[in-house]
């Protein structure tokens, strides 16, 4: 079958282009004993890894029974921030693949446009990037609603059938096959393979493979 070729690649950017995933999912657990609600981190990987937050705040509302306040997660972002600086580094093999892509590409990511470009610079991934930058604070839901990604290929001026998303969630894969584009699942991070299997969807743990993988779909 002859399919159309990969115009534009859109990159999660959390357990994608940085490995932040890891950092995150702990600082989460430290948030949540101090809100005297117990969260392990194998059901912070399973149910908020890649969700957005107001996914996030309406699980944790639900298990405490009350309501949070409107910006509750404000106080605690100095802990994720002072973590990441510590140790964030570039997801293994990503600056490889960046390179050996020829397509262009565009960040489309659940986090604030400042926590994106902070996590780029941290790690020395910006200049890949530049202004192609996408947030769900640019649309009205994130993912795993389409409309992020559906956002950022309009904005790239490539229609959605010939773009592909680069996702390490569960909530990504789902987001990108409701936006109707190829789906690469990295399974080198915390999501396990099984999460991101499905339809239009190519599952892979190693970075460094992916020009390989956004190759052969194109011929
Ligand atoms: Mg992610």
């Amino acid at each position: 079958m002859t399919r159309d070729p990969v115009e534009l690649v859109i990159f999660d950017c959390d357990g994608v282009l940085v490995d932040s995933e890891r950092i995150c999912v702990k600082v989460d657990a430290v948030i949540m004993a101090d809100l005297g609600c117990a969260f392990t981190e194998a059901e912070i990987i399973e149910r908020f890894v890649g969700s957005s937050s107001e996914v996030y705040t309406a699980a944790v509302e639900q298990r405490l029974g009350r309501r949070l306040e409107k910006d509750w997660q404000h106080k605690y972002e100095h802990l994720y921030r002072a973590a990441l600086d510590a140790g964030l580094t570039a997801v293994d093999g990503i600056a490889e693949a960046l390179n050996g892509l020829t397509a262009p590409v565009c960040v489309a990511s659940n986090s604030d446009h400042d926590a994106i470009r902070r996590s780029l610079e941290l790690a020395a991934l910006s200049h890949h990037f530049e202004a192609n930058i996408f947030s769900a604070a640019d649309v009205t839901t994130g993912k795993p609603a389409p409309d992020l990604f559906l956002h950022a290929a309009r904005s790239m001026g490539v229609d959605p059938g010939r773009c592909a998303v680069v996702e390490d969630s569960a909530y990504g894969v789902r987001a990108a096959r409701a936006a109707g584009m190829r789906a690469f699942g990295y399974c080198g991070g915390l999501t396990p393979a099984s999460r991101l299997e499905g339809p239009g969807t190519t599952v892979f743990d190693d970075m460094r493979e992916l020009p390989g993988l956004l190759a052969a779909v194109t011929h």
